[in-house]
Order: C-alpha cells, then sequence, then structure tokens
C-alpha cells in the first residue's frame, strides 16, 4: 500500500476542503535595538521647517482654526498634544517629500492593570498628504497587531522591524515619500511609495501603499500636493524639530 506523504500541496488542499483559512497575521516583527541618541541635529539647507520649538504657526486644525497644541516656546523645543484639542494639519502642502519628524511617548505610568497598552499606549501618527499614516505609538516591550504597531503603514504594512526607544526618549523618523502617479485623465498609474528609517533603522523599504489608510482625514488620492498632517488620538504624545524637503525639483 502505498504511504500517504503529507506535502504542501496536500496541506493546501485539506485546508481548502476545510474552508477559507484567515489569512495569517503579519508574524511579530523583531526587536532592533537603535545605534545611541545622537540628540537633535539642525534641519539641512534647503527644508521647509514646519516646527522649530517656537510656535504651532505653521499648523491649524483641519478645519483651519488655530492649532490647540501647545509648543514650547523656545528653539529645540516641543509641542505637546492636548488630548481632544483635535489634530493638526501643515498649511503648506507637499508632493514627493523627504519628511523628518522627532517625537517622543508619554510615560505609561506604573506596570499594572491600569497602565494602557495596545493602541491606547501613546498613540498619535504622522500623515503623507493627509493619506497615508506612518503609524506613531509606544511600541517599547509593548505589542499590538503588527501592522499597527509603531512604523507601520497602517494597516498595510508592519515594519521591517520594532525599532522603538523606551517612552520619554526623542525617537526619529524620517521617511522618503513618493506620491501615487496620475494619467491626464486623473487615473492613478502608480501607487504611493513610503520608506522610514526608525531611529536610523530601515522600518519600511520603499513600500507600495495602494491607498489612504483607514481613519485617514483625506481618503481621496489624487494628483498635487497634500499636507502633513499629525493625529490626536488622545494620547500626549510630544512632537519637535519637524521639516520636509521638497523632491520635486524646487
Ligand atoms: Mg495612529
Amino acid at each position: 500500500m502505498n504511504k500517504l506523504v503529507v506535502t504542501p500541496a496536500l496541506i493546501a488542499c485539506l485546508v481548502s476542503l476545510a474552508g477559507a483559512p484567515e489569512l495569517p497575521d503579519d508574524p511579530e516583527p523583531r526587536v532592533v535595538t537603535p545605534g545611541s541618541n545622537p540628540g537633535m541635529a539642525s534641519p539641512p539647507s534647503d527644508a521647509v521647517v514646519l516646527f522649530d520649538g517656537t510656535s504651532v504657526d505653521q499648523w491649524t486644525t483641519p478645519e483651519g482654526k488655530s492649532a490647540g497644541w501647545k509648543a514650547e516656546g523656545k528653539r529645540g523645543g516641543a509641542m505637546t498634544i492636548v488630548p481632544g484639542s483635535g489634530s493638526v494639519i501643515s498649511k503648506k502642502k507637499f508632493n514627493d517629500a523627504q519628511v523628518h519628524v522627532e517625537f517622543c511617548e508619554p510615560d505609561p505610568g506604573p506596570p499594572g492593570k491600569d497602565q494602557p497598552t495596545g493602541q491606547a499606549r501613546g498613540n498619535s501618527g504622522v500623515y503623507i498628504q493627509g493619506r497615508y499614516e506612518v503609524q506613531v505609538l509606544d511600541s517599547f516591550k509593548s505589542s499590538t497587531y503588527p501592522d499597527g504597531q509603531c512604523a507601520a503603514i497602517y494597516k498595510k504594512h508592519a515594519p521591517l522591524v520594532n525599532a522603538c526607544r523606551p517612552p520619554g526618549e526623542w525617537q526619529t523618523y524620517d521617511i522618503v515619500f513618493h506620491a501615487p502617479r496620475f494619467d491626464g485623465t486623473g487615473k492613478k498609474t502608480a501607487n504611493a511609495r513610503i520608506t522610514v528609517l526608525h531611529n536610523g533603522v530601515l522600518v519600511q523599504d520603499n513600500a507600495d501603499v495602494d491607498g489612504a489608510t483607514g481613519f485617514a482625514p483625506d481618503t481621496n488620492e489624487s494628483p498635487g500636493a497634500g499636507p502633513i498632517y499629525l493625529q490626536d488620538h488622545t494620547n500626549p504624545v510630544k512632537y519637535r524639530n519637524i521639516w520636509v524637503r521638497e523632491l520635486d525639483g524646487k
């Protein structure tokens, strides 16, 4: 009698007979400890500075009102999300761009049942063109669904590795963004592309982004420039040293 040989094809066949399997979640990205914190560098000479610590003048609410976040009022200082004051959006809009953002996660408090976990832990987000969220979250020794953790392109791409620093330490995002392309009729011909270095570690490598991410204020992909949007997810995350280099030949 022939022996039953278990092959991947047989397993796939048995699984399909048992009904459509759930797609597996992304595996948990492995942890990489970033190098020592270099501190804050000043922006390059051709950067558009969106926040230097002095004021939130370059930002409004999405409705165009004054931003409710608190700036320290000195060069090199931070601005802190005032929970519930609303998200903020840059007055200036961008096409292809190199974006630098620094952020600092709030103290989650003493370990225990009251300590926030998962998506409740220092949640914010950097949305390029108001459409594509690079997740900001405290994922240092804290897990959630991998494509929703810090440095994920929310619900589309988990980060390649978890390069988080602990809460209370400054962290950096260096993002290279290529906007989607459209033909003369307005039909999209190429998806957005996003590369992210988190604390100097590559976490998104020219990722293909097939549309706006969930909860984006603008879900309508279209030609033309868009703002940077920083999310008030009701957690007091701090930001500092935000600048953009335009990559579209200006
Ligand atoms: Mg978020």
